[in-house]
């Protein structure tokens, strides 16, 4: 049997993840990955870096960007693949997308302040090497850094998911806009991770109606964050809404991610893979 190992799926330092674009795409050969797509947080600017790095290293690469949606009260991720990372609608939609970051920061460190975490902000600056672009992992790798907590992990469940002391409220992109700027793009819109979202059922049929409505077309079915039964229920969900299928680790780093690039299972072999229509 012969399948492409493809993963249309992971983070560099231009976001939340711990390699370089370069380091990233080196990792991902060695790996074994054949078609790679970097998704950076509401940021494009690793692609130009990465897709020299996969010249070099054999590698064929898919531009892409991950971007934050609020919708129905839940943070939703919409992966954007295939894209013209220099078209004008994207760039300027990340770009304000990107702007409220600080602001944001700023008072998740002024929450935290009032636990008795105090100058947070500037920790997770640190650990940013992107300065648009502070992430909650940033925050939680400063916790866990400064000996407050023991992992990543463990700052989320205590301070950074919603509802905990450290979350704030924050208002992301429409759900019609970042579907809105990939097509644009020339990109094909896929929901990232979808057994994540704390959604209703009724809530995630909507979700994927909205989706399909604004012309998006994927879905993450295997995915790093995806245990086994919830790859079937959502494999399920693209052969009854017809969606194409994509194979995703959301790879941030080696400590980090449950999935290393490249080495998700492979999707169900009669989905209609994403990347058939990337190749
Ligand atoms: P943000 O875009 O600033 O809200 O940060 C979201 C990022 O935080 C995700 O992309 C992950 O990298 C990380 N993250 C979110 N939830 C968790 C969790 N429960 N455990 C570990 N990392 C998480
Ligand atoms: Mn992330
Ligand atoms: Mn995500
Ligand atoms: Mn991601």
């Amino acid at each position: 049997m012969n399948v492409m190992n493809v993963d249309l799926h992971c983070h560099s330092t231009v976001s939340d993840g711990w390699l370089e674009p370069q380091a990233l795409v080196r990792r991902a050969a060695s790996n074994g990955v054949e078609l790679l797509a970097l998704t950076d947080h509401d940021e494009v600017r690793g692609i130009d870096a990465a897709a020299d790095a996969a010249e070099e290293a054999g590698v064929r690469l898919v531009a892409g960007v991950e971007i934050s949606v609020s919708f129905a009260g839940e943070t939703v991720h919409i992966v954007g693949l295939g894209i013209d990372h220099h078209c004008p609608t994207l760039v300027d939609g990340l770009e304000v997308l990107r702007a409220g970051r600080d602001a944001r920061a700023r008072r998740m460190s002024d929450e935290l302040a009032r636990c008795g975490i105090v100058g947070a902000y500037d920790g997770a600056r640190r650990f940013a090497r992107n300065p648009a672009l502070v992430s909650r992992a940033h925050f939680a790798r400063h916790l866990v850094a400064s000996g407050l907590m023991p992992n990543v992990k463990t700052v989320f469940d205590h301070y950074l998911a919603r509802g905990k002391p450290g979350f704030v409220e924050h208002q992301w992109a429409r759900l019609e806009d970042a579907v809105g700027w990939i097509l644009a793009a020339g990109g094909i819109a896929v929901v990232a991770h979808p057994a994540r979202y704390r959604l209703s059922a009724a809530d995630m049929t909507r979700l994927f109606d909205a989706f399909s409505a604004a012309g998006g077309e994927g879905v993450e079915v295997v995915s790093g964050a995806h245990s086994e039964e919830e790859m079937r229920r959502f494999a399920t969900i693209a052969r009854q809404r017809g969606l194409l299928a994509s194979r995703a680790s959301d790879f941030h780093g080696e400590n980090e991610s449950p999935v290393d690039v490249g080495r998700c299972n492979p999707l169900p072999p009669d989905l209609t893979p994403v990347w058939s229509r990337l190749i």
